[in-house]
């Protein structure tokens, strides 16, 4: 099943097509502020389901070219992400800092948009601006130390997940954490629909040149590792999001460009990228020259 949250919080079941309206379904208040609402939707999915599933076969729904695409958790516990997870990025990184031997970093959880939302580049001249084409993982279970073999019974789902990054040498946190630099969806699928997470085509185009290409039988540290090393350190909850890491192939993007993901069994997100004219500091006043390694 595929779920979205859109125009204003509200939740939704889609075909791909259509979007069918199921908030009411829920008992979610769409205008609550925090916007907690997908969280217990995933929470108790499992009541939800058959009338989910109910709603989408028997309701007309609106065109989903019509709806407005929010990010479809705004409100995780957390978003986890993990750094170079594929050797040939590595390569080109020059890096040692490998997703097994660094584990997680964090990123704002203010960072996420949607898939109707553009990326907003920061007023920094002088420096690069990266996409960086990965998949997000859902989490549906709380749990915590959770063994490698039952890490795949506390994923909920799957979706898109881009990791916009400032290329520099200042803390990673910082220079992923602007608003819109986490662009996730353009729904979550669940975990049912994708036959085999090993086995996960992913590609990233920018203006329709294909510029990162993976497939998850390739990470360093595969789906179920990611979950069960996560959660020896942090108590996982239903909602929170694990960003994959992501292979060869990073670049800037500038203002005008259109960065288009897409994830086998999971969707496509076509991301216009505009030019904001805040997000200027201190830190990010020198330029930096980024220099692929291969
Ligand atoms: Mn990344």
């Amino acid at each position: 099943m595929k779920l979205v949250r859109f125009n204003d919080g509200r939740i939704g079941v889609t075909d791909g097509q259509r979007v069918v309206d199921v908030t009411t379904l829920t008992g979610v208040d769409a205008t609550a502020w925090p916007p907690v609402g997908m969280n217990q939707v995933i929470q108790n999915f499992a009541k939800f389901a058959t009338a989910f599933q109910q709603a989408l076969n028997t309701q007309l729904g609106l065109p989903i070219a019509d709806v407005h695409l929010q990010t479809p958790i705004p409100w995780p516990n957390k978003l986890l992400a993990y750094p170079v997870n594929y050797h040939d990025h590595a390569t080109e990184m020059a890096s040692r800092g490998l997703a097994n031997i660094q584990g997680f970093f964090l990123k704002a959880n203010s960072s996420l948009s949607g898939a109707s939302e553009p990326i907003e580049l920061p007023a920094l001249p002088g420096r690069e601006i990266h996409h960086e084409c990965e998949i997000a993982l859902i989490i549906g279970k709380t749990g915590r130390q959770i063994p490698v073999e039952k890490a795949l019974d506390h994923l909920f789902g799957y979706a898109c997940l881009l990791d916009m990054t400032i290329r520099g040498k200042e803390e990673r946190v910082m220079r992923k954490s602007y608003d819109s630099f986490t662009p996730v969806g353009p729904w979550i699928v669940t975990a049912d629909e994708v036959p085999d997470p090993r086995n996960i085509d992913m590609k990233l185009w920018v203006n329709g040149e294909l510029k990162q290409e993976a497939n998850t039988r390739d990470l360093i540290v595969d789906i179920a590792h990611m979950i069960s090393i996560a959660s020896s350190a942090a108590t996982l909850y239903p909602g929170d999001i694990i960003a994959s890491g992501t292979p060869a192939g990073v670049g800037p993007v500038h203002a005008g460009d259109l960065v288009s993901i897409e994830v086998a069994h999971i969707g496509r997100m076509d991301i216009p990228v505009i030019q904001g004219n805040r997000g200027a500091n201190i830190v990010f006043e020198k330029p930096y020259e980024f220099v692929r390694a291969s």
